[in-house]
């Protein structure tokens, strides 16, 4: 079946000409009505990926370690809000709020806030949270009120839309979304939107013609104002996705549906669109807004640090041979390098100079 947003980008290029890449990943995305994430059950075994928290019940739980450290580095606040940008399915603040019972002082000064788009989702979230009747959801980071902050995000980076560019004799065009004679949906240069070289980093006049540079100024913005907020207000932010460390070349906008990799041309709104995250300019731009931005690891070594490998076993104790089983598989699902734990980096910044379990970055 075709989906109708499939006309209506068409129609939208007959009258405008061709959409920039990122214009139409976040119309795929977030369209009110045909939009992947509002029309999508989109995590989990039945739906399109599985995500962090949904392999495992520990990720949340170790990240809940995570944020009661933190906290108590940052001073102990009575009062804070504990924010999590683009939660899916509410899964891992679940787990995140049943570890931090530990702490109790740490549970009385959470104030809970979800930062989400999809009205969908926002639904899913209240039912998995129903036990819980101190949460607020928030439209924009812009809403949060002046208490300090502890704001993470899974895999949330990766969902907001890069630009490419393509390299063409010595210049670096913009790429968009045409249509073909057949009406069917084609991969374009835009003649007249070129990226200032300025922006490229070194090396990029040995680059092939054909070579891909991705930007995201929408992510830039996003970490430039959770930065903002933390430097005001005193905090931590806690990112985690797929990318790299060091900015580089190469097309990694992709897409997947049923677990699968997808033509992301295909069927506009039915397949999730995502695209590696560089953490290298997110990093210069914490620093410069005021935060120490921690060096980026991966996410098997926060996993280990945080006590990945302890979890599992206290875990495991006193349950049957299947279930250790399945509990073995999860954690190296989460950290073993071929598995989530090397693409999956942890990228942390903070209005203090150092942070568990990582140690100062030095720009
Ligand atoms: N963190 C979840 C889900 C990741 S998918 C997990 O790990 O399972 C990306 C999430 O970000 C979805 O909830 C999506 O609706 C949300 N999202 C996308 N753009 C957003 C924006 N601009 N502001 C807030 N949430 C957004």
């Amino acid at each position: 079946m075709t989906a109708p947003l499939i006309d209506r980008i068409r129609r939208h290029v007959s009258m405008n000409g061709p959409l920039p890449l990122a214009e139409y990943m976040h119309w795929c995305l977030a369209d009110k009505t045909h939009g992947y994430y509002q029309t999508k059950s989109v995590f989990g075994r039945e739906g399109d990926f599985v995500t962090a928290p949904e392999v495992s019940q520990m990720f949340g739980e170790l990240i809940g370690i995570w944020l009661i450290r933190t906290w108590d580095t940052l001073g102990r606040p009575n009062r804070f809000n504990l924010v999590e940008i683009g939660p899916g399915n509410g899964t891992l603040m679940r787990d995140i709020l049943r570890a931090a019972k530990v702490d109790k002082d740490f549970s009385e000064a959470a104030h809970p806030v979800l930062i989400e788009t999809s009205e969908r989702l926002i639904d899913t979230q209240r039912d998995k949270l129903a036990e819980h009747e101190n949460i607020n959801w928030l439209k924009s980071l812009d809403d949060l009120d002046k208490h300090p902050a502890l704001i993470i995000g899974n895999e949330f980076l990766d969902a907001l839309p890069p630009r490419q560019y393509v390299k063409y004799e010595n210049e670096w065009f913009e790429r968009g979304v045409g249509i073909d004679e057949q009406n069917s949906l084609i991969w374009v240069t835009l003649p007249t939107r070129k990226l200032d070289t300025k922006l490229l980093p070194s090396g990029h006049e040995h680059e092939p013609d054909g070579a891909v540079f991705e930007i995201s100024t929408i992510r830039e913005s996003f970490v430039e104002r959770m930065a903002s907020h933390i430097s005001t207000n005193t905090g931590a932010a806690l990112l985690i996705d797929y990318g790299h460390i060091k900015s580089g070349f190469g097309d990694t906008f992709q897409a997947i549906a049923k677990h699968e990799f997808a033509d992301p041309l295909a069927c506009p709104g039915e397949a999730d669109l995502t695209s590696h995250v560089d953490f290298e300019p997110l990093s210069i731009i914490a620093t410069q807004t005021g935060c120490t931005a921690m060096p980026v690891i991966s996410q098997g070594e926060f996993l280990l640090k945080l006590g990945l490998l302890e979890r599992a076993g206290a875990l495991g104790a006193s349950k049957s041979t299947d279930e250790q089983r399945r509990i073995t598989e999860e954690a190296e699902r989460l950290a073993l390098p071929h598995e989530m734990g090397d693409l999956f980096k942890v990228f942390a910044f903070s209005s203090r100079d150092a942070l568990w379990p990582f140690t100062e970055f030095p720009h």
